[in-house]
């Protein structure tokens, strides 16, 4: 038996777990079982939680606790999902302070600010930038975030992107492959979306279990993008896209048809893309964060929450545009700034981003999940935004150990 621990004076557990009555329904018609999975926000309060292993075993009253190996106080604060971060560009050289400082002073974002990056990184030996992704890995770690993905897209070349995804794997299995994040200044569209669907996949597919493509103005057209995914396809990565970030557009269309487990940014999207994301599987990734960096309007996320879109958030962690790892502050954002409820934007910060990458082992805490968790100085979820930039994660465990939270 693995050894157990109960985790109990909790005062407000979010689990986003299936209620008895929905799972008993969803699962057992007759009533027989009764059994959990993910669904939708969902909290207990004044409750108590057991981890065996790495999974979660038991949610509960905590008067109804049951015996365990050890047991943690949690003295009145809240316990909820580890943050699932579904987009994030981790694996990069450089940093440009100076293109963020000129921006905030007037001057517009373009897609091309990418290629600064692309030169760094294609300059820096495998030690840099595998510093520069731990050292992220750790600082998201450190403010909740237990899965993240992580995408690939400053190298743009067949080498380049190849070490990318090999680094990006050594600290996530949630890899993608975003050859297709910009043309490369030393080549034609029509020639580098040959080698994004040929050589350059052949070299990344190993390594990658996403692919995703910027379908956007200024980067790749609609019937490239589809080339793009379905070649990734035809090597059994799984699509997700880039879309309507920086203007009306074919992405979200794109991302539907092509079957897309995400479209990502959806900031201008018309009344068709909305129908499309609601009617489809395809989840809308909100990434506040970008917005912020580049003092453009925020997607509108009542619009697609009324319309029945599943919606997550993410950081869009980058050294261009949102150079921010923090879960916390994209909820803020969400509640202030996208009109979100504080309990909107923890579900789309959890379970949310858990839908983003298919998962169903996380994102959610009751039995079966796995032990990612977050223990927050706070009597309730909502102070994620009510305090915003204040360090409130007292502890993290991830797969059920207590994680170390220093920086390295
Ligand atoms: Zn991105």
């Amino acid at each position: 038996m693995a050894r157990s621990l109960l985790i109990t004076r909790i005062s407000e557990l979010v689990t986003n777990a299936l209620r008895d009555s929905d799972a008993i329904a969803a699962i057992s018609p007759d009533n027989s079982a009764a059994a959990g999975g993910p669904g939708g926000f969902a909290t207990l309060s004044n409750a108590a939680l057991v981890i065996e292993g790495d999974r979660v075993a038991w949610t509960g009253p905590a008067s109804r606790a049951p015996a365990a190996d050890a047991v943690v106080d949690a003295g009145g604060r809240t316990v909820l999902p580890g943050f699932v971060d579904s987009h994030a560009h981790l694996v990069f050289a450089g940093e440009r302070g100076a293109e963020f400082a000129a921006r905030m002073a007037g001057s517009p974002y373009a897609a091309g600010g990418i290629r600064s990056t692309v030169a760094a990184t294609r300059a820096a030996p495998d030690g840099v930038l595998r510093g520069g992704l731990r050292r992220l890995a750790a600082e998201m770690l450190g403010q909740g975030t237990t899965t993240f993905e992580c995408k690939s897209g400053y190298g743009l070349t067949v080498r380049d992107e190849a070490r990318s995804v090999a680094l990006a794997a050594e600290v996530t299995p949630e890899v993608t492959y975003l050859g297709a994040h910009v043309v490369p200044a030393e080549m034609s569209a029509a020639d580098y979306v040959s080698l994004v669907c040929g050589e350059m996949l052949d070299a990344c597919a190993q390594h990658s279990r996403w692919v995703d493509v910027f379908c956007e103005r200024g980067a790749f057209s609609a019937d490239e993008a589809r080339a793009v995914l379905s070649a990734g396809i035809s090597r059994g990565l799984r699509p997700r896209v880039h879309a309507n970030q920086l203007g009306y557009g074919p992405g979200v269309s794109v991302a539907v048809e092509m079957g897309a487990a995400s479209a990502d940014h959806c900031t201008f999207v018309s009344d068709a893309d909305v129908d499309a994301l609601a009617s489809s599987g395809t989840v809308a990734t909100l990434l506040p964060g970008a917005e912020f960096g580049t003092r453009q309007p925020y997607p509108d996320a009542r619009r697609l929450l009324s319309a029945g879109v599943t919606v997550a958030l993410a950081t869009d962690c980058n050294p261009g545009s949102s150079y921010t790892s923090s879960m916390p502050f994209c909820i803020a954002l969400a509640v202030r700034d996208m009109r979100m409820t504080t309990s909107e934007a923890v579900w789309s910060a959890t379970a949310g981003g858990a839908a983003a990458l298919r998962r169903s082992d996380v994102g959610w805490l009751g039995p079966g999940a796995r032990a990612d968790l977050i223990v927050l100085d706070a009597p309730s979820h909502a102070y994620l935004a009510y305090r915003p930039g204040v360090p409130l994660i007292q502890a993290v465990y991830q797969s059920g150990r207590r994680a170390s939270l220093a920086l390295e």
